[in-house]
């Protein structure tokens, strides 16, 4: 599962980051609320933690930009606040469930669970991303093209696995950059690109002159 966590205080952080990761869990840890709603709308997050009060800003702020954004990723709100109030808040702002700090680590774990139980985003079914007569089993991390295997390195597969799930819209390269980047051999994005086509034929990606690139269809199916 990969975890968002949005938590200033440096205590809280580094050791639900511990757990997290003990847990088999990915984890991006941001200290603010600065660049949130960029990251949430660029990558799939399983669940958000959300600390109400950030250097920045009100977390319950944040949540309710979240939410107009159109972002429906399970939002577990952890914070000292406990009148009914904040809680109150919190839930009308589109928080899937509230914490009072301090709190023990099982029941966290077990509230993360129950929101992503009831989200129904911890299915184990797989998840296809079709495009024509391109297939992309994500949890597999399997292609096929025209029902043949294809096999992609793993920034290869990060990009078409970024293209087709957005491939409603353009991605800039920055964008792409960032997600792939971190992966890449230090080549660039439009060798990639290239390279990519090259394995899974020439139909599927369209270069947006000055912008980025998209995928031509998408539809998506469990
Ligand atoms: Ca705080």
């Amino acid at each position: 599962m990969k975890i968002l966590l949005i938590e200033d205080d440096l205590v809280i952080g580094r050791a639900l980051l511990t757990v997290f990761k003990d847990e088999g869990h990915q984890v991006l840890w941001l200290r603010s609320a600065n660049g949130v709603l960029e990251r949430l709308l660029d990558e799939d997050f399983d669940a958000v933690l959300l600390d109400l009060g950030l250097p920045d800003g009100d977390g319950n702020d944040l949540l309710l930009r979240i939410r107009n954004a159109g972002s429906m990723v399970p939002v577990l709100i952890i914070t000292a606040r406990d009148g009914l109030n904040h809680r109150l808040k919190g839930f009308n702002n589109g928080a899937d469930d509230y914490l009072i700090k301090p709190f023990e680590i099982p029941e966290l774990l077990v509230r993360l669970r129950a929101i992503l139980r009831r989200s129904g985003s911890q299915s184990e079914a797989e998840v296809l991303w079709t495009s024509g007569d391109l297939v992309l089993e994500e949890k597999r991390m399997r292609v096929t093209w025209e029902g043949a295997p294809v096999t992609l390195s793993k920034t290869e597969f990060g990009l078409l696995l970024a293209l087709m799930k957005q491939s409603h819209r353009v991605l800039t390269r920055a964008e792409l950059e960032r997600r792939v980047l971190p992966f890449s051999d230090g080549s660039t994005l439009d060798v990639h690109i290239s390279n990519l086509r090259k394995k899974i034929g020439d139909g599927h990606i369209c270069t947006v002159r000055g912008v980025g690139y998209m995928m031509k269809q998408r539809e998506k199916s469990i």
